[in-house]
């Protein structure tokens, strides 16, 4: 520990922000309290077991293991004891409209065949933006993940110059970055829909979310063996073995603080318990509203941070197996403007969303009874807008309509196949993780809002309060929140060698 005075530290929530945070924290010497108000760890990373069925209620992509594998290795401990993972090919099957295929794989002569199939010039093409890609990946990692830069002035010190910040193509959104080299409209929207992993529009986002694709290229696209929640499983056996006191059951409802620093938690069953630092992994608004009061100037002052998106997220039970779906799948809309316009723009149920497709017992059939697959659909909808209520009539009926154009798309009679099926709203994905308006990424990536930054690690209100999750630099996602954990490491001891 950096100074002699024991440090006892209280962590808000047990998402894999909140755990990455313990775990590195209690490793260097901390006490830690974590306090997750669920009945388990992990946050959306959730699982449920029905009839038969395991639904993994949240992630079902994991893209930079390194990060997970560091923290076990920092503490002189190997992630394979913990969690077993296993790459995924193809990684992405994408199904359009007009009934054509294209395959996303890590083998490069696969990806050749299938980009072939979309012109002759275009695996140059593609191969020129994943050039690109990379270059833009490589400059985030050096400075704004690797120091856990939490601002523009940060970054700016960071890099040198005004100048050497074009290299993150920062006057292009990540649409216009995609159409510098690719053609092919199908490909396009393709690489624009890796937005995904991070909840936002291609075409309001900055052009460095072109960092994407390389992410899952260069890094690989990953599975955890036995489902999703094992990584919540194997972080929590790690947790416990470093002595972190982990309460489930034990929500928070006040941050105490005293002469601009925050002296304790008060939980909803009344206890009081004493902390010398918190780190909150409960998003940042949320906790500025709910968890201390008279904080308006300064939730005034972070709304730029708005949410991300949220999700209508269908997991179905059905009594067949669809043998032309792959792991995971995406079925495109022909109006992907209009589609996100919607979501981001106008915050109403798309017409025509693009549909991602999760079928995890291609790679894991022991997710399902034999004979039954599990179909998880997830079209990305709007946050919840208290200007613009909608009903659960307005969500059933986008139900329907997903479900038809999955039938349309080759998935005969779905609905007739459903056998079992639990249904997410952003009012039930609100209220279990109490996330931003729903949000299930965190913080949305926005040139004009917030030129794809997140809040700042460190309170502004509170000297010794800290953030961690999809709200926070470097943002949401299993990896990113996961590097938040480290990095408020990194900044606590800083601040205590001050
Ligand atoms: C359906 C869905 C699909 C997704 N797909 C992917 C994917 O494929 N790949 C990927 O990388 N990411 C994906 N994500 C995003 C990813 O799950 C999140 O970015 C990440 O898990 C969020 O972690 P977090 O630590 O920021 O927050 P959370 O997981 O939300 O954790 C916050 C925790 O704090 C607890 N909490 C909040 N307030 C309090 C309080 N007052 N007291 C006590 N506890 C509190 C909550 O209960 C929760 O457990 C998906 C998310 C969803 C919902």
């Amino acid at each position: 520990m950096t100074n002699n005075k024991p440090q006892h530290i209280v962590v808000i929530g047990a998402g894999l922000g909140g755990l990455s945070a313990a775990i590195s924290l209690a490793s260097e010497g901390f006490t830690v309290d974590l306090l997750e108000k669920n009945d388990k760890v992990g946050g959306k990373l959730n699982v449920l077991a029905k009839d038969g069925f395991t639904f993994d209620l949240g992630p079902s992509i994991l893209t930079m293991p390194h990060i997970f594998r560091k923290l076990f290795e920092r503490v002189g401990k190997n992630m394979a004891d913990y969690v077993s993972i296993e790459t995924v090919e193809p990684h992405w099957r994408n199904f359009f409209e007009d009934g054509s295929t294209l395959d996303l794989s890590s083998d490069p002569a696969v990806m050749k065949q299938e980009l072939d199939k979309l012109g002759s010039d275009t695996a140059r093409q593609f191969d020129e933006f994943l050039a690109y890609s990379k270059r833009l990946c490589d400059i985030t990692e050096d400075g704004y993940f690797a120091h856990g830069l939490d601002s523009f002035w940060e970054l700016l010190k960071h890099y040198g110059s005004v100048k050497s910040l074009q290299e993150f193509d920062v006057f292009r959104s990540m649409d216009q970055g995609v159409k510098r080299f690719i053609k092919n409209q199908k490909l396009v929207d393709v690489l624009n829909y890796f937005i995904k992993y991070v909840g936002s529009s291609p075409y309001d986002s900055p052009a460095l979310m072109n960092l994407l694709p390389y992410i899952q290229f260069g890094y690989g696209l990953w599975y955890i063996k036995g489902g999703m929640y094992g990584m919540a499983q194997g972080l929590q056996k790690l947790a416990l073995e470093l002595g972190v006191n982990i309460q489930v059951n034990a929500e928070v409802v006040e941050i105490q603080h005293e002469g601009g620093r925050a002296s304790a938690v008060r939980l909803a069953d009344g206890r009081v318990l004493a902390a010398d630092i918190v780190v909150s992994n409960m998003e940042v608004i949320p906790a500025y509203k709910n968890l201390m009061q008279g904080q308006e100037a300064e939730i005034r002052r972070v709304e730029k941070f708005a949410p991300s998106c949220s999700g209508l997220v269908l997991h179905l039970g059905v009594d067949t197996i669809y043998p032309q779906l792959a792991h995971h799948n995406f079925f495109y809309s022909d109006h992907p403007r209009e589609h996100f316009k919607a979501i981001f723009h106008d915050h109403r149920l798309s017409e025509d969303p693009t549909i991602y497709l999760v079928a995890p017992c291609k790679s894991d059939p022991s997710q399902a009874p034999s004979g039954c697959e599990i179909i998880k659909i997830l079209p990305h909808i709007p946050h919840l807008d208290p200007d613009k209520p909608l009903s659960a009539d307005d969500y059933a009926a986008m139900r329907e309509r997903v479900l038809i154009k999955l039938e349309r798309m080759g998935l005969t009679d779905l609905r007739k196949h459903i056998v079992c099926e639990e249904s997410w709203t952003p009012v039930d994905i609100q209220a279990k993780y109490y996330s931003n308006q729903g949000s299930i990424y965190g913080v949305v990536a926005d040139r004009f809002k917030n030129l794809g930054f997140k809040n700042a690690q460190r309170s502004k209100v509170l000297k010794n309060l800290y953030f961690v999750g999809g709200s926070v630099n470097p943002g949401g996602g299993m990896p990113m929140v996961t590097l938040s954990g480290q990095l408020v490491r990194d900044k606590i001891l800083a601040d205590l060698a001050k």
